[in-house]
């Protein structure tokens, strides 16, 4: 499987790390040794000074497609989940500059912490889904899924013009703005709406 990031998918976002607003999606991806599953706790790299938290809506694909027709696309998943899209952002500062590929900064080990699952059906709207991230008890990341540019359904067309989704592939859907660093001894949890899905502590 393969995981499939959006990058400036939230205005206030794009805004805070000074990005232009895109007028396609932006996307990466980042290896299936990216994940961080059931709440093990992430050790802070050591490559690293500034490794932010980006707090993410996750659409997990149920079956396969290519050109997928933006009609058609909200056929293509049936759960929905929270993911913390960690970035190595003094690496990526660096990597920018120079004009280079973000991978180290983004596709490293446990770099995708991921939380339980919500069926699709159960949320009343998926254009109007609320998720927060609590560090240390504080709501730090608060969104809502009507406020991304490119909708769920205009990624999935997007991204599979250029890639074949499989069953089991992963769409980290963009980080609300609010990004900031995280350090040893935190505690993150991640909530969809008043379900916490994700809880794990950094060491
Ligand atoms: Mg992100």
């Amino acid at each position: 499987m393969k995981i499939i990031c959006i990058g400036r998918n939230y205005v206030e976002h794009a805004r805070e790390l000074n990005n232009p607003l895109p007028k396609e999606p932006v996307f990466f991806l980042k290896p299936d040794s990216a994940i961080l599953r059931r709440n093990h706790p992430f050790y802070y790299p050591d490559f690293s000074n500034e490794i932010h938290f980006e707090t993410e809506l996750v659409l997990k694909i149920c079956k396969v497609g290519r050109h997928i027709p933006e009609r058609f696309a909200s056929s293509y998943y049936k759960e929905i989940g929270i993911g913390i899209d960690f970035t190595a952002r003094d690496l990526q500062r660096k990597c920018k500059e120079k004009g280079l590929p973000w991978e180290i900064a983004k596709a490293f080990d446990f770099s995708a912490p991921l939380g339980k699952f919500l069926i699709k059906d159960e949320l009343a709207d998926t254009g109007n889904i609320s998720f927060s991230l609590k560090i240390n008890n504080e709501i730090r990341q608060d969104g809502n899924s009507s406020n991304m540019i490119f909708s769920f359904d205009q990624i999935i067309a997007y991204v599979s013009k250029f890639i074949t989704l499989k069953m089991g592939d992963l769409i980290f859907t963009g980080t609300p703005e609010g990004v900031g660093p995280v350090k040893r001894g935190d505690r993150l949890q991640a909530y969809i709406e008043d379900k916490k899905l994700l809880d794990f502590p950094v060491r």
